[in-house]
């Protein structure tokens, strides 16, 4: 692939916060960046060149993306594969490519394909109808966590299962969408690798973060994770593998677990930045925005040294108001980084920014962190 440099332009899908970091990078490399989401003003749009305002199955838009741009990235997984098929017909590559969302957007093929590349996940069956609900009983058993195979993320779409009668009622709640059985595993940690792969086979990884959740969204990523070295180099590794397996081009987050028996999991793989990543925008050399943009344009891929212990905070909102008090007060807390996406509604939940601190190690940083998140409050 001739590389794709400064001065040209790249598409993105999407207009989340994840496609706003990517562009702020792209920017400060001198691209231009055209981004298609149907909600106007949209985070990226906010920072982009331009933004067509469409729906991700929308032809003539996808169309106009791939006539006014060189490459075509995307900030999102559920994005459909023919919009991207689409976009390749009318000449323009697309990265990652369609075939890493056909193994990404399915729980069952993603599992599978990690289980064919030797790599372990917990056990699991795919669950389409009663039949294969009783075999998943009988094999895997109890507790068990069953979700929809596609289209689920932060947790949604999902049932702790402890008895058989629980499994009949959540798969009687799940209306006939295809469904994943899965052994709830005994973790220690939840850690995630970002990886990055360029088309000349590059890949790079970053130390793990350690990350905790609360309601299923993630709410603080602790970097490098506290673990051995020795786990740090396996998640680093198994991390590459994933990615050249997949043949990605671009950046993927891969979450995993760790066992007691130090034994590391997949969980999950997203082909784009990872919000367990923010913090490699002031902790590395390089961000996983950076390498994603260098990596979809074909050039060399950057240093994922962390130069910082470092802690990210989300800002989540509340659902009590969409202004944001105490900025003015965190900000004199030092070394830390404050980020916000420009959403206009804080509905609760919702991913409205976030905080990275710095500090000589991880405890330092994550006081500092919950610290100056303690400061803000939506009004
Ligand atoms: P997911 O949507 O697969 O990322 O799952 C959301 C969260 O549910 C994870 O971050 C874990 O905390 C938990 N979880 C998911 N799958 C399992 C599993 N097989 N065993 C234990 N916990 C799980």
């Amino acid at each position: 692939m001739t590389p794709i440099l400064p001065g040209q332009t790249i598409g993105m899908v999407g207009g989340g916060q994840l496609g706003r970091m990517s562009t702020f990078k792209a920017k400060q490399m001198g691209y231009t960046v055209v981004t298609l989401d149907p909600a106007p003003h949209s985070p990226c749009g906010q920072v982009a060149d331009a933004q067509l305002i469409a729906g991700y199955t929308d032809h003539l838009s996808l169309i106009e993306l791939s006539q006014r741009c060189d490459v075509v990235t995307y900030e999102f997984e559920n994005v459909p594969s023919e919009s991207v098929e689409l976009i390749v017909s009318h000449g323009k590559p697309v990265f990652p490519a369609a075939s890493v969302l056909n193994v990404t957007q399915n729980r069952v093929r993603e599992k599978t394909f990690v289980r064919q590349l030797g790599l372990n996940v917990a056990d699991f069956l795919g669950v389409q109808d009663r039949d294969d609900l009783e075999q998943a009983i009988d094999q895997i058993g109890f507790p068990a966590i069953l979700k929809t195979a596609g289209g689920g993320y932060d947790g949604k779409g999902q049932f702790v299962i402890g008895s058989a009668d629980e499994a009949v009622r959540a798969f009687e709640a799940s209306g006939g969408v295809e469904l994943i059985w899965e052994r709830q595993v005994p973790f220690d940690l939840e850690l995630s690798v970002i990886c990055a792969r360029n088309q000349q086979d590059e890949v790079v990884a970053y130390p793990p973060t350690e990350n905790i959740h609360v309601n299923n969204i993630l709410d603080i990523s602790i970097a490098p994770a506290r673990v051995s070295p020795e786990v740090q180099a396996e998640a680093q590794h198994i991390a590459c593998e994933v990615a050249a397996g997949l043949g990605l081009v671009g950046v993927c987050g891969i979450e995993m677990f760790l066992l007691p028996d130090e034994t590391l999991l997949i969980n999950e793989i997203a082909p784009r930045p990872h919000n367990s990543g923010h913090h490699t925008i002031e902790s590395c050399i390089c961000s996983q925005f950076e390498q994603h943009i260098r990596a979809v344009c074909g050039l060399p891929l950057g240093s994922t040294e962390l130069i910082s212990p470092a802690v990210m905070v989300n800002i989540l909102g509340s659902g009590t108001g969409s202004r944001l008090a105490g900025v003015p007060e965190l900000l004199r807390t030092p070394n830390v980084h404050f980020h916000l996406y420009g959403k206009r509604e804080a509905k609760a939940d919702r991913k409205m920014g976030h905080i990275t601190a710095l500090s000589v190690d991880v405890e330092t940083a994550l006081e500092v962190a919950l610290a100056a998140r303690q400061q803000l409050r939506w009004e």
